[in-house]
């Protein structure tokens, strides 16, 4: 492409992101598309000759975007967040602009380093203990997997890298509350251990793990001959943001010799406030620790910071050292290539740096308070009609609830609730089952959202109730 010609899209590109970040309300948050529809809309065939980058981008904006959801419009309160923020974008570009590939020190000495000391950055906002080493992965679902596989090797020293599973083997078995996210199921079943090994421990009635649970299933599996390898506790379960108790969780862990992880996506940002800091009382017996600034961050997906107790154990996991890889550093700096499952690595702690650089930890405290705030006025509007109800603690900015009329089938009803909300523009919701139980999930934290935005969902939802 013509440099002249990159100057000028890249101009009016940043223009419209300006803009765009500036205010989104003006698209609907969800695309009004059917199945196929933006697939139909883009040529069968690649193009044999060179297209002029306007009619690229025009097509951009008439086939593209309205083909997608934004996750930064101040109504999107479905799943969790997918932060993202001005600063992050700009570092984004410059990431893409410069386009390393950072597996190695050697390969951009600058990235590792900026890498080494974000990941210190987020360990002293966290307050997470002194010997834990970050390192980015690409998500929390790869970094529970990372977790398990070190696990599985350390407790083998290297073995089932080496040999294989082993059929009649070792009978190992992960413990996970029934409230952990599917990620914890994915890693279970590609480390080799299968889902029946996998224990599904039952929840109090917060839905935070049973310790005592716990400590039942693991003296049953030892009673059974199997071998109890690690547990995973999650702090912010998806479904309803419920923490397991990791003080005593990880009293347990140390009895009969279990690896931790802990798995805090969503809700791990939130320590960076002292007054939610206790939701990481006990990390300090953890093995790994796993939270996604691109969650709750400000920070550009994809971003998730992985914390390891044993280094050696991690690396020695996972190096590969082919001759073609090998650089004349190699034994005096980190190759974070040994450190996860990819060889290649985007180079994702710019965007961290821009971050809280220009937030400052006072600036991101700022917006987390005000999400968890809107989420508490939220409850309590919830709690005080007649006709709805809470279904779990909210201690972060997502509130479980459900439309409970005098009269009606609960779950049709709010099935029901949920279609009609997908028809407006302003707003999006998802929804979950906590027990038995079907209800919608308010998940507030988009750097747009702002009061009015909360209590106008809050008249919205009230006024398609009252109408079913
Ligand atoms: N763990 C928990 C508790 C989550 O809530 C989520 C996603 O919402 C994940 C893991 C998966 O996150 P990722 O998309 O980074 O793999």
């Amino acid at each position: 492409m013509d440099p002249k010609k990159f100057r000028k899209a890249a101009h009016r590109l940043v223009d419209w992101m300006a803009d765009y970040l500036e205010d989104p309300t003006g698209y609907p948050v969800l695309p009004d598309v059917q199945p196929g529809e933006i697939r139909e809309r883009i040529a069968d065939d690649p193009p044999e000759r060179p297209e002029e980058m306007e009619a690229i981008v025009s097509d951009f904006f008439d086939q593209i975007l309205p083909g997608l959801t934004h996750w930064n419009h101040p109504g999107f309160f479905a799943y969790f967040p997918a932060n993202h923020s001005p600063p992050s974008v700009l570092a984004e570009m410059l990431t893409a602009a410069i386009g390393a590939q950072c597996m190695s020190w050697e390969t951009s000495p600058a990235a590792t380093e900026l890498e080494q000391k974000m990941m210190q950055w987020l360990a002293e906002l966290l307050e997470l203990p002194g010997d834990f080493t970050g390192v980015i992965q690409d998500t929390a679902s790869s970094s529970t997997l990372v977790s398990l596989l070190t696990a599985r090797e350390k407790a083998t020293k290297g073995e089932v890298g080496r040999s294989g599973m082993r059929e009649g083997g070792d009978d190992w078995v992960i413990y996970a509350s029934e409230q952990a996210h599917s990620s914890v199921d994915k890693a279970v079943k590609l480390a080799g251990f299968g889902l029946n090994n996998l224990r599904n421990i039952a929840v109090d009635d917060r839905f935070a793990m049973r310790p005592e649970a716990l400590r039942s299933a693991i003296e049953a599996d030892i009673d059974a001959g199997r071998t109890p390898l690690a547990v995973i506790a999650t702090v912010g379960t998806t479904s309803s943001t419920a923490v397991d108790p990791l003080e005593q969780i990880g009293d347990i862990a140390d009895a009969y010799d279990c690896w931790l992880h802990v798995d805090a996506a969503y809700a791990g940002s939130a320590a960076i406030l002292p007054e939610k800091r206790w939701i990481l009382d006990g990390i300090d017996r953890a093995d790994t620790f796993v939270f996604n600034p691109h969650k709750w961050l400000m920070t550009n997906f994809d971003c998730s910071a992985y914390f390891v107790r044993d280094v050696d154990a991690l690396v020695g996991s996972f190096r590969a050292s082919p001759e073609y890889l090998k650089t004349v550093h190699d034994d005096e700096v980190v190759n974070f290539r040994d450190w996860g499952i990819p060889l290649g690595r985007r180079f994702r702690a710019l965007k961290l740096w821009f971050v809280l650089r220009s937030y400052g930890a006072d600036g991101l405290r700022t917006i987390l308070r005000r999400h968890i705030e809107l989420a508490e006025q939220f409850r309590q509007q919830v709690q005080d009609h007649p006709d709805f109800e809470v279904m779990a603690p909210s201690p972060f900015g997502l509130v479980c609830f459900r439309y409970l009329p005098r009269s009606g089938d609960p779950e049709a009803l709010n099935k029901q609730l949920l279609a009609q909300l997908r028809q407006r523009d302003e707003l999006h919701l998802t929804h979950t089952r906590l027990g038995e139980d079907f209800c919608l999930r308010m998940s507030i934290g988009q750097w747009h959202t702002r009061q009015q935005h909360v209590e106008s969902a809050w008249e919205t939802i009230q006024q398609i109730a009252a109408e079913l």
